[in-house]
């Protein structure tokens, strides 16, 4: 399998379509998912091509989880989450949708379930949300 240099977040990354970043450092980007899944769900992708975990380097690898430790810590200082869930998922059968590697941060509160996929979000609550995570990891 090769990558798609077009697909959705190749996309973002070049600034051809809109995303709520909420950080990014010389590796790696973090965004709000558009079809939230929980409050605050965001995606932390690497800056290089790579599918997912099947192709992605020890270097990509190591920098995108560091990036998805700092959004696990702000999503439980800004938004009060009680607990964090990630996910990754590789290749159609294993549930990838958008082929460019990506982890999925999912902010966890006691007793809320997770929302099923694909539903889109409010933006405006997307964009509130992703105000409160950027404060977070901007108080570190
Ligand atoms: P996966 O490939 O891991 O199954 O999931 C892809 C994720 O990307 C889904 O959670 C979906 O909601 C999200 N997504 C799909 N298209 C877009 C988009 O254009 N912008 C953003 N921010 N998220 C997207």
């Amino acid at each position: 399998m090769s990558y798609d240099p077009d697909n959705i977040f190749a996309r973002i990354l070049r600034g051809e379509i809109p995303a709520t970043r909420v950080y990014e450092d010389d590796d790696t980007l973090a965004f709000m998912d558009i079809m939230p899944r929980a409050d605050g769900h965001c995606l932390v992708i690497p800056k290089t091509p790579c599918r997912n975990i099947l192709d992605a380097s020890p270097e990509q690898l190591a920098a995108v989880m560091r990036t998805v430790q700092k959004l696990a810590r702000a999503v439980m200082a800004g938004l009060g989450a009680q607990g964090v869930t990630v996910q990754q998922f590789s290749e159609a059968a294993g549930g990838q949708e958008v082929f460019h590697l990506h982890f999925h941060v999912l902010p966890r509160f006691e007793g809320v379930k997770l929302r099923p996929p694909g539903q889109p979000g409010d933006m405006d609550e997307i964009a509130a949300h992703a105000e409160r995570i950027r404060a977070a990891i901007v108080a570190g």
